[in-house]
């Protein structure tokens, strides 16, 4: 689905939700700026977003120091962009969260603070895959190196995409 520009509705408290643009990746988000802090991601948005290296100055600003309303993790959130569809639970950063899908537009949902824990892990990742390739790679061709991660890369993107 295309960057939604409707204003649309949090789905896990209900307020209206802020546009934020990422000049870095060109996309639009949405923040719950004044209900919970979450934010949603159209479709693939997410990806451009949750690794440490991409810049999302924008949305650290607009949530740092603020102070957002608890809500219930468990209920069912419904798709703010699909009316009344129920998101599905999707573990991420290794299983330490879960995540809110949206298994028609493929949009996804994060309550407040799970996208730096989502970033975290990614970093984590990144240098326990290099250990890993160690162990069965003579890595000491950076080159080498630099290749096997990104084949590794491209398979883990289309296990998920
Ligand atoms: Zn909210
Ligand atoms: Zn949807």
């Amino acid at each position: 689905m295309a960057d939604n520009k409707d204003v649309i509705k949090c789905p896990a408290c209900g307020k209206e939700m802020k546009k934020i643009f990422i000049q870095d990746s060109g996309i639009n988000i949405d923040i719950c700026i004044d209900g919970c802090g979450g934010i949603n991601f159209d479709n693939r948005e997410l990806e451009k977003c949750d690794e440490n290296h991409e810049k999302i100055d924008e949305i650290i600003n607009s949530i740092e120091g603020k102070t957002f309303e608890s809500i219930d993790k468990n209920a069912v959130r419904y798709c703010p962009c699909c009316y009344e569809m129920p998101m599905t639970r999707m573990g991420a950063a290794d299983g330490e969260i879960e995540i809110d899908v949206c298994n028609n537009c493929g949009g996804k949902f994060l309550d407040h603070g799970e996208l730096l824990k989502i970033r975290e892990s990614q970093g984590k990742n990144n240098n326990s895959i290099d250990k890993a390739l160690e162990s069965i790679y003579d890595l000491n061709d950076s080159k080498i190196k630099a290749n096997k991660r990104r084949d590794f890369f491209i398979d883990i993107v289309h296990k998920y995409i």
